[in-house]
């Protein structure tokens, strides 16, 4: 499984582990307890774990369809203007249902809320 990960978390996370290591060198130091061989063995296992623990990214970007009211008919709302929540790109419309499932103009992938309150 492919999975995007966030390049300053990730740099975060090997820093704090960097900083966390620099005790155990100082162990090993002073009573030269390891060998060279485990020192990297362990080395790579803190940075395997790091990376396994990394936070991932979503690269698909996220829009809602906001309805805009144009008056009432048999006592409901019609709604014939949707506007992309991301970049406020106009759909004229007046069946949800078929509103795109992608923004045409952004790209985000939509869902649809009937008023900005929702
Ligand atoms: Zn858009």
């Amino acid at each position: 499984m492919q999975e995007l990960i966030d390049r300053g978390a990730l740099l975060t996370e090997l820093k704090t582990a960097k900083e966390g290591s620099m005790v155990a060198v100082r162990h090993i130091q002073e009573h030269e307890v390891y060998t060279a061989e485990s020192i990297a063995l362990t080395t790579f296992s803190i940075v395997e774990d790091v990376i396994n623990n990394a936070p991932t990214i979503d690269p698909v970007k996220h829009g809602v369809w906001v309805g805009e009211v144009d008056g009432y008919a048999d006592g409901y709302m019609i709604y014939d203007q949707w506007y992309c929540d991301q970049c406020n790109h106009c759909e004229e419309n007046d069946e949800p249902d078929t509103l795109p499932n992608y923004c045409p103009s952004c790209g985000a992938k939509m869902s649809v809320s009937k008023n900005s309150d929702e």
